[in-house]
């Protein structure tokens, strides 16, 4: 490996809506936004494609509705909106910082997105655009996790960065098990079999199936998007 050199031409980052919280209790703190977008121009200007698929956490998620009393389908509808809430603050984020963005939302929502058309997205790429996939599928009872993996296999991004607020995939819970160890790596198999909390297990499987690695670090830790661009050692590498 070559040192400042990326790993990868083009990647595929997976930002949970949590990300876009900092301090808040609830909802968007846009100076949290910029400072991820800083981080992702510097991963931008290596020449790497980036996509990103947004969450909706931050703002609702299906199953807090659904243990309300909500209906499954109409709980999703209300997350997938909230992801393309997050995303529109992210675009507008990120052209703060100069990026040029296209916000995909695979939800039609045609005043603020575009539909998801595989080969417009790949000229945006080209074009050195960022891509910021909102709205999942578009379909209930699946997660923008899974969703991440089917546009990064769709797009061929050769990785998937999964940024989260813990450094990697752990033994078990290190908040509730002292000696709880770590994993530099570890195989699809051994995080099914052990049902490790890395994603859910739609998308794992689909990462397995089609050998899709994934890179799961801490998004809090300033540079730790590059690190991973770079092939340097961070986090948790599923493969
Ligand atoms: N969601 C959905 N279909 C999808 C992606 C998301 O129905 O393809 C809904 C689901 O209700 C989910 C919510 O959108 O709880 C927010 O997404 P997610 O929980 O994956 O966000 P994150 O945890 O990454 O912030």
């Amino acid at each position: 490996m070559d040192e400042g050199k990326p790993a990868y031409k083009r990647v595929l980052l997976k930002l949970s809506g949590e990300a876009l919280l900092g301090e808040l209790p609830y909802g968007i703190d846009f100076k949290r936004a910029l400072a991820i977008s800083r981080e992702i121009k510097q991963v931008h200007e290596l020449g790497v494609d980036v996509a990103i698929m947004i969450g909706g956490g931050n703002i609702f998620r299906g199953s807090r509705g659904v243990a309300e009393g909500m209906d499954r389908v109409a709980a999703d509808h209300i997350g997938l909106l909230s992801t393309v809430i997050n995303g529109l603050a992210l675009q507008d984020a990120l052209e703060k910082e100069g990026i040029n963005t296209r916000l995909i939302s695979a939800l039609e929502i045609r005043a603020v997105a575009e539909p998801f058309i595989r080969r417009r997205v790949l000229r945006h790429l080209e074009k050195r655009r960022v891509i910021i996939f909102t709205a999942g599928l578009g379909s209930p009872y699946f997660t923008t996790d899974t969703a991440a993996v089917l546009r990064a296999l769709e797009i061929k991004a050769e990785v998937i960065l999964k940024a989260t607020k813990v450094d990697g995939v752990y033994s078990a819970d290190p908040m509730v098990e002292a000696g709880a160890t770590r994993f530099d790596s570890i195989k699809f198999l051994e995080v099914i079999q052990q049902e490790l909390k890395v994603m859910d297990s739609t998308a794992i499987t689909l990462c397995k199936d089609n050998n899709l690695p994934i890179i799961i670090f801490n998004l809090n830790v300033p540079g730790n998007i590059k690190k991973a661009v770079l092939g340097e050692k961070v986090g948790t590498r599923v493969s």
